[in-house]
């Protein structure tokens, strides 16, 4: 199974609209692994999952995302939590679905799909979207096609609360948790041993207080690492202030950033 990084920036993007840091500026060039779209990520199943596709977000460059990667059929799509940056995109999938006659059930804990719904409610009304538009509540997990689906909650500090997802396929294990400032406990345990830990992490060090937070620097995100011992961990929700090639360079072996595109085989 394939871990597919359809975008790893932040809410902002790389660049951000009007910045001219140095980052900013190298993320114009064309092959650079500066350039930042919207946190978004799937799994792809090979023959082994009928090469079925689970999305997890919809930033507001998903369209170009999934052209960019040749995606053309989603199975599910996970939602983390819905701030604007991870659900903005949700018109252009439904749109896609919809053209394709594929329905789309979107998976998420019931207070996100009620927060969804607040912003998307003609998705829930209209019969032309009822028709394509599934919303599945879950609470302690889900099994797609075989793959394992376990929500983590997660405290997002400023950002109230947001969930990650904790995924079991074969002898594969591995999360997605692109929104966190502390681990509780129960996170830290769920996450111990893994194959694949994917975290986000907005800055390499945030010097304001705690409080004013709400995602985990790289620092803290190593601390974590350290502790919970995955196999490979990837940081991705990565702003401006990352510089790829410089952060790259002072990473433990078995850690890297991600880049927007990167794919990584994950054993079964
Ligand atoms: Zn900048
Ligand atoms: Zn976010």
């Amino acid at each position: 199974m394939q871990f597919v990084f359809l975008g790893c920036g932040d809410g902002h993007g790389v660049p951000r609209v009007g910045c001219r840091c140095q980052v900013c500026h190298d993320a114009l060039a064309p092959d650079s692994r500066n350039g930042r779209t919207g946190p978004s990520a799937a799994l792809r199943g090979g023959p082994s999952y009928a090469d079925r596709v689970v999305l997890i977000d919809t930033p507001l460059e998903f369209r170009l995302q999934a052209v960019r990667l040749g995606l053309d059929h989603f199975d599910a799509l996970l939602l983390t939590h819905a701030h604007d940056t991870h659900i903005v995109g949700l018109s252009a999938l439904v749109q896609a679905q919809r053209e394709a006659g594929l329905p789309l059930p979107i998976y998420a804990p019931a207070q996100v799909l009620d927060q969804v719904r607040e912003r998307f409610n003609h998705f829930w009304t209209d019969k032309v979207y009822r028709r394509v538009v599934q919303p599945r509540p879950i609470e302690q997990g889900v099994d797609l096609w075989g793959l394992e689906v376990r929500p983590l909650r997660l405290d997002h500090g400023l950002g109230g609360t947001a969930y990650g997802y904790l995924f079991s396929f074969g002898r594969g294990r591995l999360a997605y948790i692109s929104d966190m400032l502390r681990p509780t406990a129960e996170v830290r345990q769920a996450l111990t041993g893994l194959e694949l830990l994917v975290l986000g992490t907005s800055h390499y060090y945030e010097e304001i207080e705690l409080w004013k937070r709400s995602v985990m620097d790289i620092v803290a995100a190593l601390d974590l690492i350290r502790q919970v011992a995955p196999r490979r961990a990837l940081l991705t929700h990565l702003s401006h202030t990352v510089d790829y090639e410089a952060i790259s360079a002072r990473l433990p072996p078995g850690i890297g950033l991600a880049y927007d595109g990167l794919s990584v085989e994950v054993e079964e």
